[in-house]
Order: structure tokens, then sequence, then C-alpha cells
């Protein structure tokens, strides 16, 4: 039985940053929703075109397109055989319930759900910071996680930029989404024994290693 994790915390908490640790040394296929939907923009493919209004907002794309995008996902035979981590998904109860319903019919084990904690103060202050490779997605940041060559991705060399979606008006809303929306789901997790909370606010290192021992832990 493939072993699924999902990610849990708010915008800038370092999801996407641990999600690349994490994958690599679980052997974990990393499925980011944002990552999904910044690509079909890219390509302008229907679904980018529909996701662009909501994600500019700083808004959730609708819940029965973002199900259909990751069951189209999860259904691939990578998926299926290695497992997946997820980041960004699910965002909602509705998403919750329809993941629920995807493992079930892939036979897919919720191992857990780690839940990186950040104070929205230092949310704006890392998103404000951040810089995003745009062939690979790795997130960098100014101060925290700087490239090795300026303003050049450490893994393709491509030149970084910063997301429309991280100046300050969008990320305030973000944040607004994410609490109406998104922070009832740790409840949800924390009453099916999955939810484990870090503490994001350590460093990169530091939340990695906790991160990993107790997946570890789970997985045996
Ligand atoms: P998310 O995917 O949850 O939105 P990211 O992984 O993109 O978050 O991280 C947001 C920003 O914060 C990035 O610029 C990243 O380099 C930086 N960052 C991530 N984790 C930490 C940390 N533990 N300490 C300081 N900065 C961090
Ligand atoms: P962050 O890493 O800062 O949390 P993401 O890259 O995960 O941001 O998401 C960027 C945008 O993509 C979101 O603001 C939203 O518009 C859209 N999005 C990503 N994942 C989902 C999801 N699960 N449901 C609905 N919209 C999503």
């Amino acid at each position: 039985m493939a072993n699924f994790i999902v990610l849990l915390g708010p915008p800038g908490a370092g999801k996407g940053t641990q999600a690349e640790i994490l994958s690599k040394e679980m052997n974990l296929v990393h499925v980011s929703t944002g990552d999904i939907f910044r690509e079909n923009l890219k390509n302008e493919t229907e679904l980018g075109l529909l996701a662009k209004g909501y994600m500019s907002k700083g808004e959730l794309v609708p819940d029965d397109v973002t199900n259909a995008m990751v069951k189209d996902r999860l259904d691939r035979d990578d998926c299926r055989a290695q497992g997946a981590l997820l980041d960004g998904y699910p965002r909602t109860p509705d998403q919750a319930a329809a993941l629920g319903e995807m493992l079930r019919e892939i036979s897919g084990k919720l191992l857990c759900v780690p839940y990186i904690a950040v104070p929205a103060e230092v949310l704006v202050e890392r998103l404000s910071g951040r810089w995003t490779c745009p062939v690979c997605s790795t997130p960098y940041h100014m101060v925290s996680k700087p490239p090795k060559v300026a303003g050049k991705c450490d893994h393709d060399g491509a030149e970084l930029y910063q997301r429309d979606d991280d100046k300050p008006e969008t990320v305030k809303n973000r944040i607004d989404v994410y609490m109406k929306n998104t922070a009832p789901l740790i409840e949800y997790y924390r009453q099916q024994g999955l939810l484990a909370e870090l503490d994001g606010t350590q460093d990169i290192a530091a939340v990695s290693k906790e991160m990993l021992s107790l997946v570890r832990g789970r997985a045996q």
C-alpha cells in the first residue's frame, strides 16, 4: 500500500521548502497544486486560464476543479506506486473529503499530516522575501535561503522571479482565506489522529529534522 502525506500550514510556512527535502528522503512524488496551476497558467491551458483570476486575487480555485485535477494526478502510475507528498492540498473540508475518497479508490494510506505552525507576522516577511525558480519551483529567500549564485536557481541556473501573488495586499488575503477555509482542517486531521504540529519558526534544517523523524516513525 502506497503512503501519502499531507503538508498543512499557512502560505509561507515552508511547505514547498520542506516538501522538496522530504519527498527526496522518503522517495515520494511531490504534488503541489499551486505548482500545477502555475504550470497550466504558463502554458495557457483552459485550466490555467480558469485558475488565473482566483490566483491573482489570492482566492481559492473552486473545489470541483481542484479535486478533479488532483484525482487525475494521483491516478497516475508514479503516485500509485510510490505514494505522494501533497503540498497545498487539501485546502477546504470539501477537498479533504474528496482526498479521502481518492485514497480509498487507489488503496493509498494517509500516513500523517505534519502541520507547520508559523504566526502571521512571520509569514508576511517570508513571502515578501521569497524568490522562486520558474523551472523547478524551488523556493528561495533573500535572507534565510539565498541561492548560491545571486538570482539563479541552484539546481538549473534559471533566473529566479517573485511571484505576483506574493505582494503584500494579496498575501493578506491569502492568509485570511487560509484562516477561514483551511485552518479548520487542523482539527479535522487531529480528530483522525493524523496531525503532528511542528514549530515552523525554527530554521529550515531543524524543521526538516523533526519532520523526518516524525514521518519515519509513522512509516514503520
Ligand atoms: P509555502 O510553500 O508554505 O508557501 P515556502 O516553502 O515557499 O512556503 O517558504 C516561504 C518562504 O520562506 C521562502 O522564501 C522560503 O525560502 C522561506 N522559508 C521556508 N522555511 C523557512 C524557515 N524555516 N525559516 C526561514 N525561512 C523559511
Ligand atoms: P503557497 O505555497 O504560498 O501556500 P500555493 O502555491 O500553494 O501558495 O498556491 C497559490 C494559489 O494557487 C493559491 O492562492 C490558490 O489560488 C491556488 N491553489 C493552490 N492550491 C489550491 C487548492 N488546493 N485549492 C484551491 N486553490 C488552490
